[in-house]
């Protein structure tokens, strides 16, 4: 296997080793418990950045200030103001890019090539909800009521926004959260994942520079059992949008439930791509391979269950096998890296324990199936690429989530229970289907229960497309309109005219 070069730990301006404070009301301060944790770099173990570890009284705290920016002018602030403050904190961090980007591969082990390749879907989503700001509107309905009397709706922001995000693209994760708040008057306590903080943090430096009022955006670094389960039980919390596993989501429900808060929850994914014998499949082996390898695999939507149709099955997983085997493993600084490290030392250990499963309940692994251990890569959490070949539908590695750079290839004859099988699945987030046939496109297109069908591509993304999941994939859409209803309350006004 090609290795990436190794280099040197670079000092990042913001990863510096020193301690980072925590952004409430406008002001950098420590945790009130005075706690801290480390930041470290999951390619080579060396410390980041010392993070102060917000709790239960930090939330509080910030859930204040973001009430009483909400409540002091924010919330009724005028479209064209947020409009303009948008599009200067996206020309800011797109002159900051570089360093951004650098700072998540350092943070969470990303390559460089993906975490710059990510520019423009990051500033882009701040532009597409600065032009979503001034396209607000509500409705006038004709009613049937007797006499006159006229009804009208308004869209009026939802007020504070508790966001809790996962470590996997920490930077498109923010964008996420913060764009549609500011382009709708919401306020944010955000609270970023414990593996990866500093983006964020960056990010929210960066939107005081743009001029975004104190309070506006909070940013409480901290544990998801502390500070994350304090942010979802909140009772002044207005809404939760969080994004990370089904089983994190199914306590912030549980959590929300005290003030019946609003939520919208982008989980995991087990997604099925399909591979037909008639597909470009010149095309769809880097395609299927990169749909799960890249990112390391640490993509919710990754096509992780690979059906191919029988009569191609070894030709094509052979030469998926082959293209992983070809992918540069390394430290994702190096630009020349194509599959950076795992993000921790218990993600390593859960895809490792996937690794032996899998070879345990009899798959093959045509490519990778081990941590590397040899030389420089040894410090750091790397596994590679890696192909079961030989799997069937009821296999553990079939069914559960990995979050790794593992394919589970289950080959597939006729198409009639085709459908049910990719169904069957309690996720529904991504999808993928490799086929010339167009009316076969169009139909899994319909049939296949997910928030994404990507036929022959495979993780299109952009601002204006809604992203989000069926069954327990979650619920609410990222991106497009819809994501901005999801930041609004609608209200109905009736006026007696006679
Ligand atoms: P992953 O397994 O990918 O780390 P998690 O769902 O555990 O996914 O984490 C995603 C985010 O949710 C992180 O910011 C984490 O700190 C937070 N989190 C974890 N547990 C809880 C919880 N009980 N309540 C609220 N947030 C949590």
């Amino acid at each position: 296997m090609p290795q990436a070069k190794t280099i040197p730990f670079t000092r990042h301006p913001f990863a510096d080793g020193s301690f980072k404070k925590m952004l409430i009301d406008g002001q950098w301060v420590a945790a009130a418990s005075g706690k801290t944790f480390e930041s470290r770099n999951p390619a080579t173990g060396e410390l980041l950045a010392t993070v102060a570890e917000g709790d239960a009284e930090d939330i509080n705290r910030a859930v204040a200030a973001a009430r009483k920016a909400f409540e002091s002018g924010w919330g009724r602030s005028k479209p064209y103001e947020r409009q303009v403050l948008l599009l200067k904190y996206a020309d800011l961090v797109e002159k900051n890019y570089d360093e951004l980007s650098s700072l998540d591969t350092l943070d969470m082990g990303a390559p460089l090539a993906r975490t710059r390749g990510n520019r423009q879907r990051v500033v882009g989503m701040l532009r597409y909800y600065a032009g979503q700001a001034t396209a607000l509107h509500g409705e006038t309905i004709d009613n049937s009521l007797p006499g006159e009397i006229f009804s009208y709706t308004l869209k009026e922001p939802i007020g504070v926004v508790g966001a809790i995000i996962p470590w996997n693209s920490p930077l498109t994760s923010t964008m996420w959260k913060i764009g549609p708040a500011l382009a709708t008057g919401c306020t944010v306590v955000l609270k970023p994942a414990e593996e990866a903080p500093l983006s964020a943090l960056r990010l929210a430096e960066l939107a005081l520079e743009a001029g975004v009022p104190p309070g506006v955006i909070n940013v409480v670094p901290g544990y998801g059992e502390t500070a994350g389960a304090a942010l979802a039980a909140h009772p002044d919390v207005d809404k939760v949008a969080f994004t990370g596993s089904h089983v994190t989501g199914q306590a912030i429900v549980k959590a929300s439930a005290g003030n019946l808060k609003r939520l919208s929850l982008e989980l995991g994914g087990k997604s099925p791509d399909i591979v037909f014998a008639d597909a470009d499949l010149d095309a769809a082996v880097p395609g299927a391979a990169m749909a799960v390898f890249s990112n390391s695999g640490q993509i919710c939507s990754a096509g992780t269950r690979l059906f191919v149709e029988q009569r191609v099955y070894d030709e094509f997983v052979g030469k998926v096998a082959d293209f992983g085997k070809k992918l540069r493993v390394g430290n994702g600084l190096d630009p020349e890296t194509q599959i950076g490290p795992l993000v921790s030392e218990q993600q390593l250990e859960r895809v490792t324990g996937y690794l032996a499963v899998g070879q345990k309940e009899g798959a093959k692994a045509l490519a990778g199936g081990a941590r590397l251990t040899e030389g420089p890569l040894a410090k750091g959490y790397f596994v590679p690429p890696t192909v079961f070949a030989n799997v069937n539908d009821d296999m553990r590695i079939a069914k559960e989530e990995i979050f790794g750079p593992v394919i589970s290839a289950i080959p597939f004859k006729n198409t009639d229970d085709l459908v049910k099988r990719a169904n069957a699945t309690m996720f529904g987030l991504g999808s993928g289907v490799w086929t010339r046939d167009v009316s076969k496109a169009h139909q899994f297109a319909r049939a296949i229960r997910a928030g994404s069908v990507w036929i022959n591509c495979y993780q299109a993304m952009d601002p204006a497309v809604p992203f989000g999941g069926y069954k327990m994939s979650g619920y609410g859409r990222e991106g497009g309109k819809q994501h901005l209803e999801e930041y609004l309350n609608v209200k109905a006004v009736w006026i007696k005219t006679s």
